[in-house]
């Protein structure tokens, strides 16, 4: 990388943005940019909303979510179905979620899925507070919404041996054909998942 273009404060906004994700050093720059000159239109509502973030945003003691208040507005709403939990390894999950109007459950938020390899074991996820939740009376069915990936699945394993004595029926996402998907671009494991998953038309 070569030299500064800038001010030593300029620099460390560049430094900063360019680590969020998604945003390389090259990217960073032009946000940077695109900040200073508008400055008073985005720059100074965004400096007002990081304040408010750092100062109101708490993670929910329930279920994991992120929001301004504890617990959060999910979990205080009456019209979600309290049967359901939606076992999500990530905020990010749960918000794709509700964009699409997936379920009317609530939520579990472990925190990450189980990776050996990274060296995340099941303390270092909400396991313990799930099981907990599982075996409140109302609650009778465990929606598994992993990553269809190895560390989901295992995740999803685990999870669902820990649940074995709970009173609550453990379900998992399907797998297979996206809506809109074409059968010829699907990769075999997809396709054979699919096969296998199959429902009654
Ligand atoms: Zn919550």
């Amino acid at each position: 990388m070569s030299g500064s273009v800038a001010g030593p404060e300029i620099e460390r906004l560049i430094q900063l943005l360019a680590r969020l994700p998604g945003l390389g050093p090259r990217s960073a720059r032009r946000a940077a940019l695109h900040l200073i000159k508008k400055r008073e239109a985005l720059m100074a509502p965004l400096t007002t909303a990081l304040q408010v973030a750092i100062e109101k945003i708490e993670v929910c003691h329930t279920c994991g979510n992120i929001d301004t208040q504890n617990p959060c507005t999910i979990c205080t709403d009456p019209r979600r179905d309290p049967s359901i939990i939606v076992v999500v390894a990530d905020v990010a999950d749960l918000w794709a979620l509700e964009r699409a109007h997936a379920t009317q459950g609530r939520y579990h938020v472990l925190g990450a899925t189980l990776s050996p390899l990274d060296g995340i074991g099941p303390q270092d996820l909400t396991i313990d507070a799930l099981v907990t939740r599982a075996r409140e009376p109302q609650v009778s069915e465990i929606i598994l919404a992993l990553n269809a990936t190895v560390d989901g699945q295992t995740t999803a394993h685990y999870i669902t041996d820990m649940l074995q004595d709970a009173d609550v029926k453990v379900t998992r996402l399907a797998h297979g054909v996206p809506v809109g998907g074409e059968l010829d671009y699907l990769d075999e494991g997809t396709l054979s998942a699919a096969m296998r998953q199959r429902t009654l038309f």
